[in-house]
């Protein structure tokens, strides 16, 4: 296009590239869902088509955008894990965080009627926000993974108990809160047991674990040690020159290879070890 006299105004943006060679983490959140979940009345402390909801639609997040090597979704959040070597959209930070949390949106819309057919949307619709967060070490991002883990747990935890204090032990929001005041887990545990007979262990995977959402390929047997090869340098160049088109090849392998979402522990080293292909 011409230039303008008014081109000028361009020169007001800010620039926004995310450091370069770092885990990009976007995390979307949904606004205002404690009432959003009254309104639609969720099931307390889980609403299995919520989650549900959430998973399919964060599943269609991850099919579009093949640069998302895993995804993690707790509650009314996701997070979105972008390859350290990423250079979608240049690594500009709003255009992946808005293209995450419009995409996400508009799935979260539009399945809406198969995971709650007898209750249609209406104003004020669910709406999301994001951020993004860099980490500059695997280390730091399976942090990161076990920070929103523990938190889904110990969450879990209480409301589990809380909602049976209610539910089943007829106390009001008040008074249950006052009896888990400065309660342990091991309390929770017993309290769930001894009161409820409900094993907490017993509670599905999805509520205690949250859902893991990633590209599958073939497993590594636990317990196998991956073989260090000795490059020479020819070969070395000769890889140089093929990486280009290897990266060609991950990505549309990235685009086919089938998305699961698991309820597992990514606290632990296993979930990595036997998935290398997620953070190499
Ligand atoms: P904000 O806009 O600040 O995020 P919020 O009301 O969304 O406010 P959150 O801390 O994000 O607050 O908490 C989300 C709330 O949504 C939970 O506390 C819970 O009440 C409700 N919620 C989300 N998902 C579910 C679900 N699957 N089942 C039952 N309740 C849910
Ligand atoms: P990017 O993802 O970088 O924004 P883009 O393809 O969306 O790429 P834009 O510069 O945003 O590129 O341009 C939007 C394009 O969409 C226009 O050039 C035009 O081709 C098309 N488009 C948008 N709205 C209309 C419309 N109402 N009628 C016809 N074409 C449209
Ligand atoms: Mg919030
Ligand atoms: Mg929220
Ligand atoms: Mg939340
Ligand atoms: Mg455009
Ligand atoms: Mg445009």
């Amino acid at each position: 296009m011409a230039n303008s006299k008014y081109e000028y105004v361009k020169a007001f943006e800010q620039p926004d590239l995310l450091l370069p060679n770092t885990w990009i983490v976007v995390r979307i959140d949904g606004r205002g869902f404690h009432k959003f979940s009254s309104k639609y009345a969720f099931e307390k402390p889980n609403d299995r088509r919520a989650l549900d909801l959430m998973n399919a639609a964060a599943k269609a997040v991850m099919s579009e955008l093949p640069d998302i090597v895993i995804a993690y979704g707790i509650s009314d959040e996701y997070s979105f894990v972008f390859h350290k070597s990423c250079m979608l959209f240049e690594r500009r930070e709003s255009k992946l965080v808005t293209t995450i949390v419009s995409t996400f949106t508009a799935h979260f819309v539009l399945l809406w009627n198969l995971y709650f057919p007898e209750l249609p949307l209406s104003p004020p619709l669910p709406s999301f926000d994001g951020r993004a967060v860099l980490y500059p070490s695997v280390q730091n991002l399976r942090d990161y993974m076990s920070w929103r883990q523990v938190d889904c747990h110990i969450n879990n935890l209480y409301n589990t108990t809380f909602w049976a204090l209610i539910q089943m032990g007829g106390l009001d929001a008040k008074e249950a809160e006052k009896e888990l005041a400065g309660s342990a887990a091991a309390d929770k545990h017993e309290t769930l047991f001894s009161r409820f007979k409900i094993n907490y262990n017993n509670e599905p995977d999805m509520y205690k674990k949250g859902s893991v959402v990633f590209r599958d390929y073939e497993l590594v047997e636990p317990g196998s040690v991956s073989e260090v090869v000795d490059e020479d340098f020819a070969k070395t160049i000769e890889q140089l020159e093929l990486s280009k088109s290897q990266e060609e090849k991950d990505r549309k392998r990235r685009a086919k290879a089938i998305i699961t979402i698991q309820h597992v522990d990514i606290i632990k080293d296993e979930f990595w070890e036997r998935r290398p292909w997620l953070l190499s």
